[in-house]
This record gives structure tokens, C-alpha cells and sequence, in this order.
């Protein structure tokens, strides 16, 4: 796994909460640049992605479907 941000090496890392020392979160850190993401970072990213994904099938398809169309009305 690389960092988002440098592509430097990620670190499995452990977020503590200061107040009770429980673990709160299961992270990874960047060797590189200290860049830390978790795991709902990454889950929000990844919906993102997928949502730009979609509509960019969607509107290579819209441009399919129109030129077919108009050039069965030329
Ligand atoms: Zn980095």
C-alpha cells in the first residue's frame, strides 16, 4: 500500500484515544510525509471513486446512445 499523497510507504499505525487508551481506530501511516489514513477515510474515498466511475460509464454511454441515434436520423 502507498500514500495517496507522496506514494511513499504506508505503515500499519494504531490511533489511541489520549483519555481511556482504548484503541479508537486502525490506521496506516505514511513513512514519507506522516500522512495518516483510516479506515473510514479510505471507505469515503473509495464511494467517491466509484460515484466519479459511474457517472463517467454514464455519460460515455449517453455519448454512445446520441451518436447512434443521430446517425440513424441522418
Ligand atoms: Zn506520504
Amino acid at each position: 500500500m502507498t500514500c495517496s499523497r507522496c506514494g511513499g510507504l504506508m505503515l500499519r499505525t494504531t490511533l489511541l484515544d489520549l483519555d481511556d487508551d482504548k484503541v479508537f481506530a486502525d490506521a496506516v501511516k505514511c513513512a514519507n510525509c506522516g500522512n495518516v489514513e483510516d479506515r473510514l477515510i479510505l471507505q469515503h474515498r473509495r464511494r467517491n471513486a466509484a460515484i466519479t466511475q459511474l457517472v463517467a460509464d454514464a455519460e460515455a454511454h449517453l455519448q454512445l446512445c446520441s451518436r447512434s441515434v443521430a446517425d440513424v436520423t441522418r
